[in-house]
């Protein structure tokens, strides 16, 4: 895999990512459904602060996880698209949006998480175990 690379909808926003990312988590969350629109995020776990900007930046709204801590959830404010969010509860990790990859060939699901609210049609990719909620420490 080379360099991540990709960007929002509009293209007023672009990024690169020199980092390999460390896994792929489905998020099922009801968050993760609103600021989507869709049934969940793919969300890309990319060492936190490894993502540059290579054209424009995101706007962040600050939302609050489970753990009460924030989650800034980043996108353009021009398309809308999402981008990534920076959850203060997982400080090695950033979370990127698979959908704004610019080549998705290697996106494989390594886990399923808040499954208790998934919408009830969603099928399950093989070999991505399934958690109600957030997935235990370590
Ligand atoms: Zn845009
Ligand atoms: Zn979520």
């Amino acid at each position: 895999m080379s360099e991540i690379t990709g960007g929002c909808l509009c293209g007023a926003v672009r990024y690169a990512c020199a980092a390999p990312a460390v896994m792929t988590a489905l998020c099922h969350c009801t968050h993760c459904q609103k600021q989507s629109g869709s049934a969940f995020s793919v969300n890309v776990g990319i060492p936190k602060g490894s993502l540059q900007f290579t054209a424009g930046k995101t706007t962040s709204y600050e939302d609050k996880g489970t753990s009460g801590l924030p989650v800034h959830r980043h996108f353009c404010a021009q398309c809308g698209s999402p981008i990534f969010s920076d959850v203060e509860a997982t400080p090695q990790l950033d979370w990127l949006k698979a959908g704004t990859l610019d080549d998705t060939s290697w996106v494989k699901p390594s886990a399923n998480i808040w499954c208790a609210s998934a919408q009830g049609w969603v099928p399950y990719p093989e070999g991505a175990p399934q958690f109600p909620q957030n997935p235990p420490a370590g």
